[in-house]
Protein backbone atom coordinates (compact mmCIF):
# COMPACT_ATOMS: atom_id res chain seq x y z
CA UNK A 1 0.00 0.00 0.00
CA UNK A 2 1.06 3.14 -1.06
CA UNK A 3 2.54 5.76 2.54
CA UNK A 4 -0.36 8.61 1.46
CA UNK A 5 -3.24 5.83 2.21
CA UNK A 6 -1.78 4.72 5.03
CA UNK A 7 -1.92 8.67 6.08
CA UNK A 8 -5.18 8.64 4.67
CA UNK A 9 -6.21 5.39 6.76
CA UNK A 10 -4.27 7.15 10.21
CA UNK A 11 -6.42 10.31 10.06
CA UNK A 12 -10.00 8.37 9.52
CA UNK A 13 -8.84 6.75 12.59
CA UNK A 14 -8.18 9.92 14.76
CA UNK A 15 -11.46 11.55 13.07
CA UNK A 16 -13.56 8.62 14.10
CA UNK A 17 -12.40 9.69 17.43
CA UNK A 18 -12.84 13.31 17.31
CA UNK A 19 -16.41 12.94 15.74
CA UNK A 20 -17.38 10.39 18.88
CA UNK A 21 -15.25 13.15 21.22
CA UNK A 22 -17.93 15.90 19.46
CA UNK A 23 -20.65 13.58 19.91
CA UNK A 24 -19.95 12.89 23.38
CA UNK A 25 -20.41 16.61 23.93
CA UNK A 26 -22.99 17.05 22.45
CA UNK A 27 -20.91 19.40 19.90
CA UNK A 28 -23.36 19.47 16.97
CA UNK A 29 -21.91 19.89 13.23
CA UNK A 30 -23.51 20.51 10.12
CA UNK A 31 -23.40 17.98 7.66
CA UNK A 32 -21.41 19.75 5.50
CA UNK A 33 -19.37 21.00 8.01
CA UNK A 34 -18.27 17.50 8.34
CA UNK A 35 -17.96 16.14 4.97
CA UNK A 36 -15.62 19.51 4.47
CA UNK A 37 -14.05 19.12 7.31
CA UNK A 38 -13.23 15.27 6.97
CA UNK A 39 -11.86 16.24 3.19
CA UNK A 40 -9.91 19.20 4.34
CA UNK A 41 -8.43 16.62 7.13
CA UNK A 42 -7.51 14.26 4.39
CA UNK A 43 -5.78 16.60 2.54
CA UNK A 44 -3.32 17.99 5.60
CA UNK A 45 -2.78 14.03 6.70
CA UNK A 46 -0.81 14.15 3.31
CA UNK A 47 0.12 17.58 3.09
CA UNK A 48 3.55 17.07 5.22
CA UNK A 49 5.40 15.12 2.42
CA UNK A 50 5.01 18.47 0.12
CA UNK A 51 8.66 17.64 0.71
CA UNK A 52 9.13 14.83 -1.04
CA UNK A 53 9.33 15.31 -4.77
CA UNK A 54 7.66 12.32 -5.90
CA UNK A 55 4.69 12.68 -3.44
CA UNK A 56 1.27 12.74 -4.64
CA UNK A 57 0.75 15.93 -2.80
CA UNK A 58 4.05 17.76 -4.20
CA UNK A 59 2.73 16.59 -8.10
CA UNK A 60 -1.07 18.23 -7.06
CA UNK A 61 0.93 21.47 -5.72
CA UNK A 62 3.55 21.40 -9.10
CA UNK A 63 0.51 21.28 -11.05
CA UNK A 64 -2.13 23.33 -9.37
CA UNK A 65 0.94 25.88 -9.38
CA UNK A 66 1.89 25.50 -12.94
CA UNK A 67 -1.77 26.45 -14.26
CA UNK A 68 -2.56 29.14 -11.70
CA UNK A 69 0.80 30.58 -13.09
CA UNK A 70 -0.29 29.87 -16.42
CA UNK A 71 -3.44 31.76 -16.12
CA UNK A 72 -1.74 34.79 -14.31
CA UNK A 73 0.50 35.31 -16.93
CA UNK A 74 -2.75 34.82 -19.73
CA UNK A 75 -5.04 37.02 -17.42
CA UNK A 76 -2.18 39.82 -17.16
CA UNK A 77 -1.89 39.91 -20.73
CA UNK A 78 -5.63 40.29 -20.95
CA UNK A 79 -6.52 42.30 -18.21
CA UNK A 80 -3.12 44.30 -17.27
CA UNK A 81 -3.02 44.21 -13.60
CA UNK A 82 -0.34 43.85 -11.80
CA UNK A 83 -1.74 41.43 -9.50
CA UNK A 84 -1.50 38.61 -11.92
CA UNK A 85 2.26 39.19 -11.93
CA UNK A 86 2.71 38.91 -8.05
CA UNK A 87 0.42 35.80 -8.06
CA UNK A 88 2.66 34.21 -10.77
CA UNK A 89 6.17 35.21 -8.91
CA UNK A 90 4.58 33.67 -6.07
CA UNK A 91 3.54 30.25 -7.04
CA UNK A 92 6.83 29.92 -9.48
CA UNK A 93 8.94 31.09 -5.64
CA UNK A 94 7.00 28.13 -4.57
CA UNK A 95 7.59 25.64 -6.88
CA UNK A 96 11.47 26.44 -6.54
CA UNK A 97 11.67 26.54 -3.00
CA UNK A 98 10.25 22.82 -2.79
CA UNK A 99 13.14 22.18 -4.62
CA UNK A 100 15.51 22.89 -1.41
CA UNK A 101 13.36 21.59 1.54
CA UNK A 102 14.63 18.44 2.50
CA UNK A 103 12.54 15.16 3.70
CA UNK A 104 11.34 14.94 7.32
CA UNK A 105 12.39 18.57 7.64
CA UNK A 106 10.25 21.71 8.37
CA UNK A 107 7.03 20.28 6.84
CA UNK A 108 6.86 17.61 9.49
CA UNK A 109 6.67 19.41 12.00
CA UNK A 110 3.63 20.39 14.41
CA UNK A 111 4.86 24.13 13.81
CA UNK A 112 3.98 24.29 10.30
CA UNK A 113 0.88 22.06 10.96
CA UNK A 114 -0.35 25.43 12.81
CA UNK A 115 0.46 27.66 10.67
CA UNK A 116 -0.65 26.12 7.83
CA UNK A 117 -3.90 25.54 9.34
CA UNK A 118 -4.32 29.02 10.71
CA UNK A 119 -6.38 30.51 7.33
CA UNK A 120 -9.11 28.02 7.54
CA UNK A 121 -9.98 29.85 10.57
CA UNK A 122 -11.39 32.63 8.31
CA UNK A 123 -13.69 29.62 6.61
CA UNK A 124 -14.72 27.94 9.80
CA UNK A 125 -12.77 27.32 13.40
CA UNK A 126 -13.23 24.18 13.32
CA UNK A 127 -11.65 23.32 9.71
CA UNK A 128 -8.50 24.31 11.81
CA UNK A 129 -9.62 21.17 14.22
CA UNK A 130 -9.94 18.48 11.25
CA UNK A 131 -6.33 20.34 9.34
CA UNK A 132 -4.45 20.23 12.85
CA UNK A 133 -5.83 16.68 13.36
CA UNK A 134 -4.73 15.39 9.07
CA UNK A 135 -1.33 16.75 10.40
CA UNK A 136 -1.21 15.01 13.49
CA UNK A 137 -1.99 11.82 12.20
CA UNK A 138 0.64 12.31 9.35
CA UNK A 139 3.70 12.84 12.34
CA UNK A 140 2.02 9.74 13.96
CA UNK A 141 1.88 7.38 11.47
CA UNK A 142 5.26 8.40 9.97
CA UNK A 143 6.39 7.61 13.46
CA UNK A 144 5.41 4.02 13.74
CA UNK A 145 6.50 3.24 9.72
ZN1 LIG B 1 5.74 12.13 5.96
Amino acid sequence: MSSYKFHILGYIALATLLLAVFSYYKIGLEEDMVILGNLIGILYSILPDVDTPSSKIRMLVNRISLALIFFSLVAYIVINSPIFIYISIIFTVLILSLCFVRHRGIFHTMGAGFILSIPLYIINPYLVIFAILGFLSHIAVDSIL
